[in-house]
Order: structure tokens, then C-alpha cells, then sequence
């Protein structure tokens, strides 16, 4: 026991893992999403139309992404947020491929590939998170929104 003394620090520290034990752990699909950067086809996932409550977590390593209050039916087929459940919780990268320019989001622990976000999306923020239903596991006990929670 005389090495357990990483508390709370490991809440923050990022997860690197080989793609050997990346595919060891997802499924195939959730392995190409996730660590090959891939999308899965519109409406092919049942998370589009997904309207319970709770919070929607990283596949890969179970980080608490967007809270279920911040979705909306963007009508493109995938889930749709307009706000991260934190601002830690995801990194923004620039995206050129396909000659377009986009703005691909990230897990901030583990570097899951979510998907994208747009400045099209509603009210308060704007933004809209249009990420793969793979990406995402909803916890149904964990929406961040009430205080009288469990
Ligand atoms: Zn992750």
C-alpha cells in the first residue's frame, strides 16, 4: 500500500494507453470512432434521438463529456450538444481534412475522437457538438443539473 498516494491527482492526469489495448477494450466500431478518428453513418446511432436524462460519459475511459440538459435534435442524425459538461472535459483541435475546415473535439483525458462543433447551434452558446453516438456511454444516475441527486 505504500504507493497508493496519487489522490485526486489522477482525476486530471491523462490516459495513455497503446492501440493494442485500445482495441482490446472497444468495440470495433468504437475503436475506429474513437482511436482512427472515424464517424459513424447518420442516424446509426440510437443516441440521435436519445432524450433521457443523465450524463453522457467518453466510451473510452468513462469522463463525464456533456450533460443530457445541453442536448437538442439538431436533425443531422447524430447527438447534439450546445455545451460540454465542463470546459476541462474536451480539447478543440483544428481539422483540414477533407478541404474543410473544422473544429474536431476531443476527450481531454484520453484523446477519444468525438466528433465536431459547429458555430451553427442554438441559444446560449451557439456551438453545436455534433458527436458520435459510439463516443458516448449516457449514465442515467449522473446528470450534474439538480442537487437532490440519488
Ligand atoms: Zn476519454
Amino acid at each position: 500500500m505504500s504507493k497508493a498516494k496519487n489522490t485526486g491527482k489522477s482525476e486530471s492526469a491523462k490516459i495513455a494507453m497503446s492501440e493494442q489495448e485500445w482495441r482490446s477494450k472497444l468495440t470495433p466500431e468504437q475503436f475506429y470512432v474513437t482511436r482512427k478518428h472515424g464517424t459513424e453513418r447518420a442516424f446509426s446511432h440510437p443516441y440521435h434521438q436519445e432524450k433521457g436524462a443523465g450524463m453522457y460519459r467518453c466510451v473510452c475511459c468513462g469522463a463525464p463529456l456533456f450533460d443530457s440538459e445541453t442536448k437538442f435534435d439538431s436533425g443531422t442524425g447524430w447527438p447534439s450538444f450546445f455545451a460540454p459538461a465542463s470546459d476541462e472535459a474536451i480539447s478543440e483541435h483544428n481539422d483540414r481534412s477533407f478541404f474543410m475546415r473544422r473544429t474536431e473535439v476531443r476527450c481531454a483525458k484520453c484523446e477519444a475522437h468525438l466528433g465536431h462543433v459547429f458555430p451553427d447551434g442554438p441559444k446560449p452558446t451557439g456551438a453545436r457538438y455534433c458527436i458520435n453516438g459510439v463516443a458516448l456511454e449516457l449514465d442515467p444516475g449522473a446528470s450534474s443539473g439538480g442537487e437532490d441527486s440519488e
